[in-house]
């Protein structure tokens, strides 16, 4: 059964595979869509269940627990970039600012193989650029300020219940 990869797992730093045919991969998405349902997220990359393939999933409406899934995306425009605060499943505990655009569109094939081009916003935005930086072996890591990196080596050792003592 896969499970949740959390970094530094070596499979969140790859630049994930095409996927040839869509049709192909029903039992991987039905793991991603398991896990990210359980988890409450908005979107989950192949990668954070541990396949190197250019598929994601997210949310159909930002506060809806339904997700498609999207093969082979392509971000086509970015546009009203800021800096926002982002968090991450394969990071837990993690909270960054980093840059994305509020309004994006990009094209992807559905399950069905068929292709389409989607204009988001907001929430779902930035999920489709945070999902994409997945499959191109991107992380919260490399969006990080020195002193968020510091602040997350914290908040990663704590979420793993161990930690250094303190004495
Ligand atoms: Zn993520």
């Amino acid at each position: 059964m896969r499970e949740l990869q959390i970094y530094p797992a070596d499979v969140l730093k790859k630049e994930a595979e095409p996927v040839e045919d869509p049709g192909e991969w029903d039992e991987l998405v039905a793991d991603m869509r398991r896990i990210v349902s359980e988890e409450e997220g908005v979107g989950l990359a192949a990668p954070q269940v541990g396949e190197s393939v250019r598929i994601f999933l997210m949310r159909d409406e930002p506060d809806k627990l339904q997700w498609s899934a999207y093969f082979n995306p392509e971000i086509i425009k970015v546009r009203e970039t800021e800096k926002i605060p982002e968090s991450c499943l394969s990071f837990p505990g993690v909270k960054i600012e980093a840059e994305r655009g509020r309004v994006v569109t990009f094209k992807a094939l559905t399950a069905a193989g068929e292709e389409v081009e989607m204009t988001v916003e907001n929430l779902l935005a930035q999920c489709v650029q945070h999902e994409v930086d997945h499959l191109d072996g991107i992380t919260l890591v490399d969006h990080a300020s020195l002193s968020e990196k510091m602040e997350m080596q914290k908040q990663l050792e704590e979420a793993k219940g161990g930690g250094k003592s303190e004495t």
